[in-house]
């Protein structure tokens, strides 16, 4: 009998929602405790100290070695006092993860004893032997030394025992080897040209800073449902498992009450995320059955990358406590939906201005118009490279599959916003000069834009790139990205499209024609060149694809293919021109995806292996045999069995035994002869079409067994119950 399923199963029933000891202080007594604030600094270190940390982060300004060793000691000071007793440099490496190396605090000295010791060039520079991090073939073993730096616009924080320094990682030779290297540079840029642009509108602007909230969507499984599961504990999704018969129809999941065992778990992942100064704010239930939400406040992007990282590990941590399991996974379960991470993205200024946001006067609602019109031109320009960036295996499921954006770049404004755009296509002369009257009315027409926005409700959730009124909503990215991956490519393409506007608004200016006009004019020739790229209808249907098509819009559904985008003459020439990332990094880039790729596919195919010869097929056998012990009973009891039920049912046992058999058995030859290939890209393309299209038709054929066997006798949690037991 199938022990392990039924065990779990009632082990699942008795669960009981964990009571968590609940803080008798308000969040904000406890908001931030364990992170190392300016106020913690203020009181820590000294006035010098101080002002170095807070230009480096206002101005970027390098930290003076002797003062690296003051701030060092009072970093130390600070977090001694909150019990820790080990340090780490904290940063993202390439391979998706988050990873420290702990230091203790002391070493030990000549005569036994121990001194205690974090030294200034320790906090500023480390060197982890990081050989074993993906990194493209950037760093022969030969020079397997990384370099972690210091990256103080991101503060330390304490967790657990340890003190975490979020660090930048980068190779012996210079190259990056980790997100947060070029999305520091990304938002320098963005930061650069955003500032000239906005100077055409107000010459106080000094500083343009990026915002990110993010919206992460998980599931959750019972903790002894998902160890009864080989494939969601090695692979992160069911390779396999029949459609539940009832699973979100109903859509009575969306916004329902939370289970209080989920709750329980919430609020104790809330807390601890917000002692580490994450302002976790919202969290509701999502549209498939144990699918949930939790979103922050949105921050600066660069600290919002490094708190959703943080998060992440924290709802893992939190999660055994309560003997849960987070799925984060893009579709942890076929059919229904699966999860992404809204990156809600927007622009704003060191004079408070949020840039995407429409203003009070036609002034503000010009510079709006100028920020929005030039996003919407650079993700026409660059939708390829954008769709790069959020590849990953698991998002190659979820993309163009139930209720989630397709695989082609679109961008949605809403009914009231496009009709602007199409007033200024319409007014704008392309080049004899407006008359005064000519540009009142257009003046009027602008200015009411703010009242037409806050009564327009339209929500597009079918755009993977919406506007939301004051900000871009990016829905298309998956739930376990790093959010940098996107970000630095959302960056990058608008600091760039923001300059040559500049460049083109100022050569017109020259000829003696007026600023705003001259803005006006460039505004409109790049609403006629991005049209294509502007959808309102619904971006889940099948005309929309053929609409795309049309209109020339690519639609690359296969990562293996989209990844190439990085790699293109136009993104080299654009991550080059700005400084960002290298051909030599891009290139590198490319490589770890493909080998991410080849990786995941691979372990998916074996364990789909091993459970069709362990699980599956044995199983089948054991029924089979039943059935044949039945038939003869009724023969000899001479009780007529020919085309009886029993016998269709074997018969399609052993269509279904042999059809799995032998798949697996091709699937093994196509994954050695893959293997067998030595160039990185050549390898992908076999995984992708050589092994990757027997986990779907191997899928099917169990999925039809799991329906006849003996419900006794299945071995593994069916849907229904990793769906809704909790
Ligand atoms: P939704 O209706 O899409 O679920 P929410 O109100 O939950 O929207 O907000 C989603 C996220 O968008 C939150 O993290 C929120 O802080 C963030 N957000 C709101 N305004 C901005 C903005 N101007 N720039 C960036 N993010 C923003
Ligand atoms: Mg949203």
């Amino acid at each position: 009998m199938a022990t392990l399923r039924f065990n779990a199963l009632e082990k699942v029933i008795s669960r009981q929602a964990k009571e968590i000891t609940t803080p008798s202080t308000k969040p904000s007594q406890y908001f931030s405790e364990m992170v190392f604030t300016r106020a913690k600094m203020q009181e820590y270190l000294s006035k010098e100290a101080y002002q170095n940390v807070m230009d480096a982060n206002e101005k970027g300004c390098k930290i003076d070695r002797r003062i690296a060793e003051q701030i060092a000691a009072g970093m130390k000071a600070w977090a001694t006092d909150k019990g820790a007793t080990h340090y780490t440099h904290w940063f993202h490496p390439l391979n998706g993860a988050t990873a420290e190396k702990h230091d203790a605090f002391f070493e030990p000295t000549e005569n036994g004893g121990a001194i205690e010791k974090f030294t200034g060039s320790l906090l500023v520079q480390q060197e982890p032997d990081a050989s074993s991090f993906p990194n493209g073939g950037i760093r022969n073993t030969f020079e397997a030394r990384g370099y972690s730096a210091w990256d103080p616009t991101s503060p330390a924080f304490v967790m657990g025992k340890t003190l975490c320094i979020p660090t930048i990682f980068v190779s012996y030779t210079g190259e990056a080897l980790d997100y947060k290297t070029p999305l520091l540079k990304s938002l320098h840029q963005l930061n650069k040209n955003a500032v000239e642009v906005a100077q055409y509108f107000d010459k106080n602007v000094t500083k343009v800073i990026a915002n990110l909230g993010w919206e992460q969507e998980y599931f959750l499984v019972d903790e002894a449902l998902y160890y009864a599961r080989p494939d969601l504990a090695l692979t992160g999704r069911t390779l396999m498992g029949h459609a539940s018969a009832k699973d979100q129809q109903l859509e009575d999941h969306y916004f329902g009450s939370i289970p209080e065992r989920v709750a329980a778990y919430m609020k104790d992942f809330e807390m601890e995320a917000l002692r580490l100064g994450i302002p976790v704010k919202t969290r509701h239930n999502e549209v498939a059955p144990n699918q949930f939400e939790c979103a922050p406040v949105y921050e600066e992007a660069n600290l919002a990358v490094d708190h959703n990282q943080l998060i992440t590990e924290i709802m893992n941590k939190v999660a055994l406590r309560h003997h849960f399991r987070v799925l984060m996974h893009e579709k942890p379960y076929k059919g229904v939906n699966g999860s992404g991470k809204h990156n809600n993205w927007s622009m704003s200024t060191n004079t408070g201005v949020n840039l995407l946001s429409p203003g009070k006067n036609p002034k503000a609602n010009l510079q709006f118009l100028t920020f929005l019109v030039n996003t919407v031109m650079a993700v026409y320009k660059h939708s390829d490279l954008l769709r790069a960036s959020i590849v990953s295996p698991g998002n190659e499921h979820r993309l163009g599959a139930s209720e989630a954006p397709p695989s082609i770049i679109s961008i949605f404004l809403g009914k009231q916003l496009s009709l602007h755009l199409d007033e200024i296509e319409q007014r704008v002369p392309n080049s004899s000069k407006m008359s005064a009257d000519e540009k009142t009315e257009l003046k009027l027409d602008i200015g009411k834009i703010p009242e037409i926005l806050l009564d327009n409700t339209d929500r597009n959730r079918t755009s993977p790139f919406a506007f939301t009124g004051n900000r871009f909503e990016f829905r298309a990215v998956g739930s376990s990205a790093n959010c940098a991956s996107p970000m630095i490519v959302l960056n990058s393409i608008v600091a760039k499209q923001l300059k040559d506007f500049k460049t083109e608004v100022d050569q017109i200016i020259e000829t003696g024609v007026k600023k705003d006009e001259a803005i006006f004019r460039v505004l409109k020739s790049y609403i006629i060149e991005s049209k294509a790229i502007r959808f309102e209808g619904n971006g889940y249907s099948d005309e929309w694809v053929k609409e795309a098509e049309k209109r020339g819009l690519t639609n690359i559904k296969e990562m293996v293919n989209a990844i190439h985008s990085f790699v293109s003459p136009e993104s080299i020439a654009l991550f080059e021109e700005l400084n960002v990332l290298n051909k030599r990094e891009l290139e590198a880039r490319l490589e770890i995806r493909q080998e991410i790729f080849i990786k995941k596919i691979q372990i998916e195919s074996r364990v789909l292996g091993d459970l069709v010869l362990n699980h599956v097929i044995p199983t089948a056998i054991k029924y089979q045999n039943i059935l044949i012990e039945n038939v003869k009973g009724l023969e000899s009891l001479s009780i007529k069995i020919s085309r009886s039920s029993q016998t269709k049912m074997l018969e399609k046992l052993s269509l279904h035994i042999n059809s799995v058999e032998e798949m697996v058995e091709e699937m093994v030859e196509a994954r050695k002869k893959a293997n067998a290939i030595e160039n990185m890209e050549d390898k992908a393309k076999a995984y992708n079409v050589e092994v990757k299209p027997f986990l779907e038709k191997i899928r099917y054929h169990i999925d039809k067994l799991e329906l006849i066997v003996d419900d006794e006798m299945w071995p593994l949690p069916k849907y229904r119950e990793l769906l809704f037991m909790r």
